[in-house]
């Protein structure tokens, strides 16, 4: 059996079922096995970029574009026959008019039509496999992606026996860092938690907010060098109308760049 066709390729890689005679040449074709397989897997791709969902504006626009393009591509194959009808002439003035292309034109318009259909398939796959790749990047470059920077385990204080803590940092794709911050403290005490960014030789801090309940995620400003202000610390604060840090520390710890 000779090669598949292209348009047979188009077909099992959506999930038509081989033939007898097909399933025997792939398995021995490694030329075939190979385009096979890598059809599929523009497929699954595509059909896995779909389940991802969240296909809104650009399918009306891009399958306009699809079927622009489809439509053009029969027109410029009977283009190229024309063409070469036209032609034929110019040869059959030559010596030899006998072995003109005149037989192409008689010979199975039918498979000539067919083999048309199949490179249509395999365009229009392919531009679907295009548009759904721009459609999945698209998607990803949109959705705003974040990635964990640093991270510190938070230690209770003499006062504060039990209490213990988390920190995480998280940056987003445009920049902005938020530090979650996650304390387990039996003892509740009087007035409120708050949330501080400190140096290294506590020189300078940055309160960062109030700890609401057990657990808070608060933007850290973007003038913030978090190499310099490497203490996460969370205090205990009398309800006296100071900004400044009471002194009376529940929990800190150092944040460990990852
Ligand atoms: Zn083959």
């Amino acid at each position: 059996m000779p090669h598949l066709d292209p348009e047979r390729f188009a077909l099992v890689a959506v999930g038509e079922a081989v033939t007898d005679a097909e399933q025997e040449h792939l398995a021995t074709c490694d030329a075939c096995a190979i385009e096979l397989a890598g059809l599929e897997h523009t497929v699954a791709v595509g059909r896995s970029t779909v389940s991802l969902g969240e296909l809104e504006t650009p399918p009306e626009r891009v399958w306009d574009r699809i079927l622009d393009e489809v439509r053009s591509q029969p027109a410029a194959a009977s283009d190229a026959s024309t063409a070469a009808s036209a032609a034929a002439p110019a040869p059959a003035a030559a010596p030899a008019p006998a072995v003109a292309p005149v037989p192409v034109e008689n010979e199975q318009p039918e498979r000539r039509r067919t083999r048309r259909g199949g490179r249509m398939l395999l365009t229009l796959a392919a531009s679907i496999a295009a548009v759904l790749a721009i459609v999945g990047v698209w998607n990803l470059v949109r959705a705003p992606q974040s990635v964990e920077i640093a991270s510190a385990t938070l230690a209770a204080f003499p006062d504060h026996p039990g209490a213990t803590g988390t920190a995480q940092v998280t940056e987003l794709s445009d920049g902005e860092r938020t530090l979650t911050v996650s304390l387990d403290d039996s003892d509740d005490g009087d007035g409120f938690r708050e949330v501080w960014l400190i140096t290294e030789d506590a020189s300078a801090l940055v309160s960062l907010g109030e700890l609401d309940g057990r657990k808070g995620t608060f933007v850290v400003p973007a003038d913030v060098d978090l190499r310099d202000y490497i203490l996460v610390d969370v205090s205990q604060e009398p309800l006296d109308g100071d900004p400044t840090h009471s002194g009376d520390s529940i929990v800190r710890g150092q944040l460990d760049f990852s």
